[in-house]
């Protein structure tokens, strides 16, 4: 039932995009720096998770130290035989725990990535529409084993020992998939009837370019007690977010059970992430109308950033603090929430309105709203949210970027062996304070250039589409995102 609902509501997206599958081509200009700039992100992008994981660590600090001093990385001892290249290569691998190629993957991390798109796809056929239920199963698993467990429950400890490994298993999964899909899309005919068509920047001729855009559209697979998927709505709502989650309280229980607490900047962390995820879900049906849906193909740029991007480097900070506990009072706490709840009401409040108005603009929540009728038939608001900058939805987005990244404050630290109580370390800030600022702020700058240029092609998308319609909405709603400032 929940599968037919979503198959008629891609159906209706469907139509609202041109029907390149059915019918002309149009001209195409290239994105992300063409075939020579998909090629660097389609074949880059694993190496800078790893890189995440690998200088930021729980071996020596994050940043390992070594980096910190380079000119010390390449001068080894009087004594020793090793060339200073070697030396730098060795000395890095020890302080970031480097498992050897071969420890990059195992059968464990397999299977274990196998149970949980296993146990996403179940809940994705088990729940009807209202998906926030399933969420609740899966939770409600976690919360029972951790009531039992405590943080030394089999999904947790399993996580923080094989994170490397999932790690891999999901970046192989997500070229697996990207491939596979990139070869069907080769099966979809001009004026086929079960709805199948190319993205319309997506089948430019170039393989490495249409390989990352992704050729087709909304591709769905039918898995035999499953039923038919949506491929791209399951993957960017299902294993992804909810990974994010469960990775975030994996590393919550990693903090307990090394410090026999939690701390304020941890629970802020995963409260408002958690919120971010849920209310997605929640509004599952409101993705349908997003830029990934309706004109993106589900190719490696999607398969990748649903897969293993989204939960592995979203959940930067939480693995950050599972090592370095920050303590940061109640001042901090509320001044840091404050800005979570304030991007949250505009990201929801917007999205909403906006949503809302589509669908019924005589709703009386939207009635007062000024608006543009446009000759494509669409209405454009121009008071309300929509009349602060034409996409306020991602300033609030990135608003609540902050909340994430804050609670870590200048971060960095050292491990070191205590002499006092062998076998234990102690985790320090001396001389590393800052430091780790570009992988738990990370997100926060990613997200600023991933909206930015969003922005840009939903404009070009806009300006094409409604012409001088869209003129006449710029000079009324001249900012683009940050109202009075950009
Ligand atoms: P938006 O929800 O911003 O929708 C843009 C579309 O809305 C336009 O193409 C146009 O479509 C319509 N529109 C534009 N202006 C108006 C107006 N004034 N009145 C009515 N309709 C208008 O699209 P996105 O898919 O980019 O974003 C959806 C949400 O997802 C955002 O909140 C964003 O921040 C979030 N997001 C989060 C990401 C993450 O990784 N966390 C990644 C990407 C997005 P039409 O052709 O129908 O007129």
């Amino acid at each position: 039932m929940a599968t037919q609902r979503r198959r008629e509501k891609a159906a209706e997206t469907e139509t609202a995009v041109e029907p390149i599958g059915a019918g002309k081509s149009e001209a195409h200009g290239y994105e992300f720096g063409g075939p020579i700039g998909t090629f660097i992100l389609t074949f880059g992008l694993p190496f800078v998770c790893y890189a995440f994981v690998f200088l930021c660590n729980d071996v020596t600090g994050c940043p390992a130290p070594s980096l910190l001093s380079p000119s010390k990385l390449f001068a080894p001892p009087a004594l020793s035989t090793q060339s200073p290249r070697q030396y730098a290569l060795n000395t890095l691998k020890r302080e970031t725990g480097w498992p050897g190629l071969g420890g990059l993957i195992n059968a464990e991390a397999m299977l274990g990535t196998l149970a949980w798109y296993g146990l996403s796809l179940l809940l994705h056929v088990l729940l009807p529409a209202q998906e926030v239920e399933g969420t609740e199963l899966a939770t409600g698993l976690c919360a029972a084993g951790t009531f039992v467990l405590g943080p030394n429950f089999q999904l947790w400890t399993f996580i923080n020992t094989h994170m490397v490994q999932l790690l891999t298993t999901n970046i192989l999964f997500a070229y697996l998939l990207a491939t596979y899909f990139y070869l069907r899309s080769f099966s979809v005919k001009r004026g086929n009837s079960t709805h199948r068509e190319l993205a319309a920047g997506g089948h430019t001729g170039n393989i490495m370019y249409d390989f990352f855009i992704g050729r087709e559209l909304n591709p769905r697979v039918t898995i035999p007690y499953v039923g038919e998927i949506d491929v791209k709505s399951f993957m960017e709502l299902r294993p992804g977010m909810l990974g994010w989650i469960v990775l975030n309280l994996a590393y919550m229980a990693k903090q307990y059970k090394s410090y026999g607490y939690i701390t304020d900047s941890m629970l802020i962390v995963n409260f408002t992430q958690a919120l971010y995820v849920l209310d997605a879900l929640y509004m599952e049906s409101a993705i349908l109308t997003t830029l990934d849906l309706t004109r993106d193909g589900f190719g490696f740029m999607l398969a990748f950033g649903d897969i293993p991007w989204l939960p592995f480097t979203y959940s930067l900070q939480a693995r950050y603090l599972a090592v370095h506990p920050v303590i940061l009072g109640p001042w901090y706490s509320l001044a840091i929430m404050a800005i979570g709840i304030a991007g949250y009401i505009i990201f929801r409040g917007s999205n909403n309105e906006k949503n809302v108005f589509r669908k019924n603009p005589d709703d009386p929540s939207v009635a007062h709203l000024e608006y543009i009728q446009t000759a494509s038939g669409s209405k454009l608001l121009t008071s309300g949210w929509w009349g602060r900058a034409r996409h306020i939805n991602y300033l609030g987005d990135w608003l609540l970027s902050w909340s994430y990244s804050l609670p870590t404050l200048l971060s960095g630290y050292r491990l070191t062996n205590s002499i006092l109580t062998p076998g234990s370390r102690l985790v320090t800030t001396d001389g590393m304070k800052g430091w780790a600022i570009p992988v738990t702020y990370f997100y926060l700058l990613y997200f600023a250039i991933l909206l930015v240029h969003r922005e840009r092609r939903d404009e070009e998308k806009c300006r094409k589409k409604y012409g001088r319609d869209w003129e006449e909405y710029v000079a009324k709603v001249p900012y683009r995102i940050i109202p009075g400032v950009y």
